[in-house]
C-alpha cells in the first residue's frame, strides 16, 4: 500500500474542507481499503468520515430516509425497512457476506467499484483504472461482464444490488459538496462508461452522499429482488431483477423494473414496464413483456447466455409476485 495522509473529520464542513482531487473518503472501507492494498486506488489523503452525523433510519408518511453511514446489516434488520420496503432488505441481505454487511455502509455500497478482475490486476491494461491503457476484458475472460450500456472502452458491470433495488423503488440520493447540496434520482447516479469509464457517477469533486430517501410504496404494491449467481452462498449477480408491481384485481396498474449483473450501471427496463402495465398477472403477460428486455444487448465471447438469462430471471421474478385468487 502506498503511504497516505490520514484525517478523522469531525463534521461535514471539516470533511469538505479536505476535499481534493487526490482525496478519498473512508466509511466502512470494504472497497477502498481493499483497492488501496492492491494499489488500484492510491489516494494521497484519506479522510475518515465515520464520526459524521450521517446515521439514522426513519420512516414517515412520505417514505424512508436512510443515513449514508448506516450499515447494510442495520438497514436490512430494521423493522420499518422490513415492513415497508421488504425488497430493500432482500437486496441488502443478498449483497454480501454477513461480515461485510456489518462494516459496509449505504453510501459506500452505492459508490463501490466494479468487480472486473482486470480492474484489480495492475499488471493488465484497464481503461477504468488507467484511462487510455485498453480493456483486457474485451478479448479476455468476459463471462460475468455486461451486455447493456457497454462501450469499446469498458464492459464492466456495476456490482451493487442495493443500487438496482433503489432504482426500482425510485429512490433519491442526497449529496453535499463544497458549494451546494443537491438531490439526484438513484436512476441518474451512475453513468455509462462511454470513452471515460473511470468516471462512474455524477458526483462532483469533493461531493459526499449524506442520505438516501425512498418513497412510500402504495397499498397495492408487491415487490421482490431476485438474484441469480454462480454460488448461492455469496457471489455477485450474473443477473438480478428488482421489481415493484402495483396490482389491483389481478391487473398490473403500474410497474417498475430494474436489473443488475447485465448493465454497466443499474439498468431500468422501461419497455418492460410499459408492456406489463394494464395486463393481467399471467405467465403469458410476463413472457410477452420480457421479449424486448435485452434489446440493444451486445454480447461477448463468454457471456452470450446473458440475454436469455435476463428474460428468464424477469419472468421468474414476476411470477413470484402472483397470488392465488388475487
Ligand atoms: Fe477495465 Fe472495464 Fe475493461 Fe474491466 S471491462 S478491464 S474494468 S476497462
Amino acid at each position: 500500500m502506498r503511504p497516505y495522509d490520514y484525517t478523522r473529520a469531525a463534521s461535514v464542513r471539516d470533511t469538505l474542507a479536505h476535499a481534493g482531487p487526490d482525496t478519498a473518503y473512508l466509511a466502512g472501507g470494504t472497497t477502498l481499503v481493499d483497492l488501496m492494498k492492491l494499489e488500484v486506488m492510491t489516494p494521497s489523503h484519506v479522510v475518515d468520515i465515520n464520526e459524521l452525523p450521517l446515521r439514522g433510519i426513519a420512516q414517515d408518511k412520505d417514505g424512508l430516509r436512510l443515513g449514508a453511514l448506516e450499515t447494510m446489516s442495520d438497514v436490512a434488520a430494521h423493522p420499518d425497512v422490513r415492513r415497508h420496503h421488504p425488497m430493500l432488505a432482500e437486496a441488502l441481505e443478498l449483497s454480501a457476506s454477513a461480515q461485510l454487511r456489518t462494516m459496509a455502509t449505504i453510501g459506500g455500497n452505492l459508490l463501490q467499484r466494479t468487480r472486473c478482475g482486470y480492474f484489480r490486476d495492475t499488471s493488465t491494461p484497464c481503461n477504468k483504472r488507467e484511462p487510455g491503457s485498453g480493456c483486457s476484458a474485451l478479448a479476455g475472460i468476459n463471462r460475468t461482464h455486461a451486455i447493456l450500456g457497454t462501450s469499446d472502452s469498458c464492459v464492466a458491470t456495476h456490482p451493487s444490488d442495493l443500487a438496482v433495488a433503489l432504482v426500482a423503488l425510485e429512490a433519491r440520493v442526497h449529496l453535499v459538496g463544497p458549494r451546494q447540496s443537491r438531490v439526484v434520482p438513484a436512476e441518474a447516479l451512475h453513468v455509462l462508461p462511454g470513452r471515460t469509464p473511470h468516471v462512474e457517477n455524477v458526483l462532483r469533486p469533493g461531493e459526499l452522499i449524506t442520505a438516501v430517501s425512498v418513497p412510500r410504496l402504495g397499498a397495492h404494491a408487491r415487490s421482490t429482488y431476485l438474484k441469480i449467481r454462480d454460488r448461492q452462498s455469496y457471489e455477485f449477480a450474473l443477473c438480478s431483477a428488482a421489481v415493484v408491481l402495483d396490482v389491483r384485481r389481478d391487473t398490473i396498474t403500474r410497474a417498475r423494473v430494474a436489473v443488475g449483473g447485465v448493465g454497466t450501471r443499474p439498468w431500468r427496463l422501461e419497455p418492460v414496464e410499459r408492456a406489463l402495465t394494464g395486463r393481467r398477472m399471467t405467465t403469458t403477460t410476463f413472457e410477452d413483456a420480457v421479449r424486448r428486455a435485452a434489446d440493444g444487448a451486445r454480447t461477448l465471447e463468454h457471456n452470450a447466455f446473458k440475454p436469455a438469462l435476463l428474460r428468464r430471471t424477469l419472468v421468474r421474478a414476476f411470477a413470484s409476485l402472483q397470488r392465488p385468487g388475487s
